[in-house]
């Protein structure tokens, strides 16, 4: 773990980890030779390779604009209703530019703001596509992506009395919700509800009665959350029972000490990024998943005065910085799950959101060049950039709960 004290001494730009400490970080398979451990010991030879050249760590930002830009545009190109995550790509692209310090223009902004209201059902909430039936994994990435571009127009064009008849339809007795109507359930599904009902005023603590219990359960003996009581713990799901848990104010019925010892315990001394579960391979998109939950549980133990003001996350940010910027940027833009994959939207949008995180804590770490290398901060528990968070709340809050 970081001490805040020593790194004060400690100019980011000379910090770097040597290929030479890497050495020693490699994974000890104890002699026995597994298919784990056979797939381990090639990742981390790869990235290996890729510290050892001691390339300088540099967001290349403008290749990743493009690439965010070109995937945006093909949104309209394809035929409407072809997929069902159309929503996703709209708010992992413009979350991303947003986090790389780029908007876009008002006209742009306005056809994203048409398309995701012809996503939206008649009914409430927002579907994959145009005429698809409403979904609370689309109406958490439209709703967000509303709200990145922040305009009255996007605000707006949210039919709030729908989004509280969804969460009723969708809510259990038992404090669980349902992706969709006679659909799968998950811990997903209270995130994404708790999320989108405290962006945009719609929240009740009636709405989402005894979900704080359902969710305590999804708390595994490991210390992570699991996708339903019983389940293995995951990085995902840990992220969405944490924050649901905090903007429902019941973080009392979380294990925290627990939770703390398996995020920590979750990222590799080697690559420096984080795995999603246990014996599982790194994966940028866990610098998110991961890495906001230190944000929340930094904050939990504010307020709980069981520690006094952190300088640092509880992790170390400049080994998660190194290899985002070593070893998952594309290079002709984009973002990697892990070296010798390909690039995506999804990993883009969750990967910057992750080098965000590693930037911002309490007193700003950045590694490399910091003009060229900084970010704008997102939200821990939105994961929409800061002031636009602000701005949704501050828009909401004047307009009335609907029933
Ligand atoms: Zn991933």
């Amino acid at each position: 773990m970081l001490e805040g004290d020593e790194l004060d001494e400690i100019n980011p730009e000379e910090s770097l980890r040597t290929f030479k400490d890497l050495l020693n970080e490699s994974q000890d398979d104890e002699n026995v030779e597994t298919e784990t451990s056979a797939v381990q010991d090639d990742v981390e030879e790869l990235v290996l390779q890729l510290y050892k050249a001691e390339n300088e760590p540099i967001l290349t930002r403008g290749k990743h604009v493009s690439f965010l830009k070109k995937s945006l545009a093909k949104l309209s190109v394809y035929n409407e209703g072809l997929d069902s995550s159309r929503p996703w790509l709209c708010y992992w692209a413009l979350h991303a530019l947003n986090i790389l310090g780029k908007r876009l223009e008002e006209e742009d902004s306005l056809k994203v703001v048409n398309f995701l209201s012809k996503c939206q059902h008649p009914t409430g909430g927002f579907g994959g596509g145009p005429g698809q039936y409403p979904h609370l994994a689309t109406t958490y990435a439209a709703v967000s992506a509303l709200c990145t571009i922040g305009t009255k127009a996007a605000f707006d064009s949210i039919n709030r009395e729908g989004l509280v008849r969804l969460f009723k339809s969708l809510k259990l007795e038992d404090g669980s919700v349902l992706m969709h109507v006679d659909g799968e359930l998950d811990i997903r599904g209270v995130y994404c509800a708790i999320s989108v009902a405290k962006l945009t005023n719609t929240f009740t603590p009636e709405l989402f009665e005894n979900t704080g219990d359902w969710i305590a359960q999804c708390q595994t003996w490991e210390g992570g959350f699991g996708g339903c009581p019983g389940m293995e713990a995951h990085g995902g799901y840990t992220y969405c029972g944490l924050a649901a848990l905090v903007l429902l104010g019941e973080v009392d019925k979380c294990n925290i000490p627990a939770l703390l010892r398996w995020i920590a315990n979750k990222q590799m001394r080697l690559e420096g990024g984080f795995q999603g579960r246990t014996n599982k391979l790194v994966d940028g998109c866990y610098s998110f998943w991961q890495g906001a939950s230190f944000s929340l549980v930094n904050t939990i133990l504010l307020n709980e005065k069981k520690c006094s003001f952190n300088k640092y996350w509880l992790f170390d940010q400049r080994a998660l910085q190194e290899y985002i910027l070593i070893c998952c940027q594309h290079r002709q833009g984009g973002f990697l799950d892990k070296p010798k994959k390909d690039r995506d939207v999804y990993h883009t949008s969750y990967v910057l959101s992750g080098l965000s995180i590693a930037q911002n804590s309490p007193l700003p770490l950045i590694i490399g060049r910091r003009n060229s290398n900084t970010v704008e901060s997102t939200h821990p528990l939105y994961n929409v950039v800061h002031d636009c968070v602000e701005r949704a709340l501050e828009y909401f809050k004047k307009l009335p709960i609907p029933d």
